[in-house]
């Protein structure tokens, strides 16, 4: 059956081979500014853009990565597109997902404050077994720090999140989102989603 065609602006994918690639959808949560829409082109194009709001103008951007184990898997990565102001999202955003990432700005004490409200949005949402990853973006900004590595770091491990501080201007750990939530996921069994 034809389905729509929701594709999104994907860059540098691989060429699918005869067998389909393991598919993941990750969902990207978090306060407008915490930098969500900077880190997907730092991955997707290796580029950091602060206009990026209008670059993105798409549902999601794919992105091919190759595991240590030899295998591709397909990130189709969804970015808000600014409505994080609703209370809820839409559901088709977290249908099928099986990866999040909540991200919080670590200058931003409130940022991470909201990052607990965007986690139980998640579990209200989706569907139980999805990887969580908990990112405190803008590392760079060392001086306007408000929010602790340790801090971050015992949140998410209370609620069985997995955890990551990144900058998506100097491109520090973004890279290891990605490869921290496939990595998880595989080890779970379970790469093939959608
Ligand atoms: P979103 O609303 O969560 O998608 O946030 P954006 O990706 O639009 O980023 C908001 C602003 O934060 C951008 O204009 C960037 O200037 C800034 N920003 C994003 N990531 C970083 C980062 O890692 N370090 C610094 N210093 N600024 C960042």
């Amino acid at each position: 059956p034809e389905k729509a065609d929701l594709r999104g602006v994907g860059q540098k994918e691989a060429e699918p081979g005869p067998g389909a690639i393991p598919r993941i959808k990750l969902v990207l949560l978090g306060d407008s500014g915490v930098g969500k829409s900077c880190l997907v082109l730092r991955y997707v194009r290796g580029q950091f853009d602060p206009s990026s709001k209008v670059t993105v103008g798409a549902a999601f951007m794919s992105h091919s990565v190759n595991l240590p184990d030899g295998t591709t898997v397909k990130f189709e990565i969804w970015d808000t597109a600014g409505q994080e102001r609703y209370a809820s999202l839409a559901p088709l955003y977290y249908r099928g997902a099986s990866a999040a990432a909540v991200v919080y700005d670590i200058s931003s004490g409130e940022s991470f404050q909201k990052a607990k409200h965007w986690v139980s949005e998640l579990q209200k949402n989706a569907s139980g077994n999805i990887a969580i990853i908990l990112v405190g973006n803008k590392s760079d900004l060392t001086e306007q720090r408000e929010v602790t590595t340790e801090a971050g770091q015992e949140y998410a491990e209370r609620n069985s999140m997995l955890f990551i501080e990144t900058s998506a201007k100097t491109a520090a750990n973004v890279a290891a989102i990605f490869d921290t939530v496939a990595m998880k996921l595989a080890g779970n069994g379970v790469t093939a989603v959608l």
